[in-house]
């Protein structure tokens, strides 16, 4: 897969996307990204990438020649999603991430900024995506999560497949609580069952855990799962 990001501030992104497992799916090539600046394709001599609203108003808009020339010079790979990051768009979510994963060659993320884009910019995108609902200063970190999330899904990313099927969210559950050694911390005991060496009754105490998880945090999960429309 190929990941364009459109950004204003590339240098956010060089930590997080050589760190983790994130960084070694990058340097195995599962996929690439590449940052492009829009204030590269500004024409003018102080290369301006936002102007002020028409209409008045506070706040600075991003201009949309410098995005669509951005957009324009880059090699073009089928399926392609254009994504405008923007909490007026759909919220992220994990059969979202599982949709993008598994349809798509290429993935052009637009991170806006100030009040946000120039309308017209829509005209390039293909989808809108949220973070949630909060308003942030930049598109970068919604942008981060989602190649993250994306990018953990692709075939080769995380080492064991089962440990991507037993996560939350993947059969429509919470994961079920994780424990490592010692098997007594201070006061807290590890639960017997996972130290019975029983793997039907350690299956059985996970899937009860992550039913009962569900239940009392997330009772929207069992009722349906997420629907994302192509
Ligand atoms: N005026 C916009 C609005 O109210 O919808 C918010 C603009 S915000 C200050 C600047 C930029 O940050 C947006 O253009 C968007 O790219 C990004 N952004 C902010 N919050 C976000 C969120 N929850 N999800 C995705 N992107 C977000």
């Amino acid at each position: 897969m190929r990941i364009d990001l459109i950004t204003l501030f590339p240098d956010f992104f060089t930590t997080p996307l050589q760190s983790g497992l994130l960084g070694k799916a990058l340097a195995k090539n599962i996929a690439a990204v590449n940052l492009v600046n829009p204030r590269d394709f500004a024409t003018d001599k102080h290369r301006r990438v936002d102007d002020e609203p028409y209409g008045g108003g506070v706040g600075m808009v991003m201009k949309p020649e410098p995005i669509f020339a951005a957009v324009e010079s880059l090699p073009r790979l089928e399926p392609r999603e254009v994504i405008y990051l923007t909490p007026q768009g759909e919220r992220m979510t994990q059969p979202l991430f599982r949709h993008l994963a598994a349809n798509y060659q290429q993935i052009v993320m637009i991170c806006g900024h100030y009040e946000g884009v120039d309308e017209r910019v829509m005209h390039l995108v293909t989808r809108e995506v949220s973070l949630g609902d909060f308003v942030l200063t930049g598109g970068e970190i919604p942008a981060l999560t989602l190649i993250n999330g994306v990018v953990r899904l692709l075939p080769g990313t995380v080492g064991k497949a089962e440990s991507l099927v037993a996560e939350s969210f993947e059969a429509g559950l919470l994961d079920y609580p994780h424990y490592t050694r010692p098997a007594q911390f201070r006061d807290w005991k590890v639960p017997d069952v996972l130290l019975s060496g029983n793997h039907r009754e350690i299956a059985r105490w996970r899937y009860q855990q992550q039913l009962d998880r569900t239940r009392s945090r997330r009772p929207d999960l069992l009722e349906s799962e997420t629907q994302i429309p192509d």
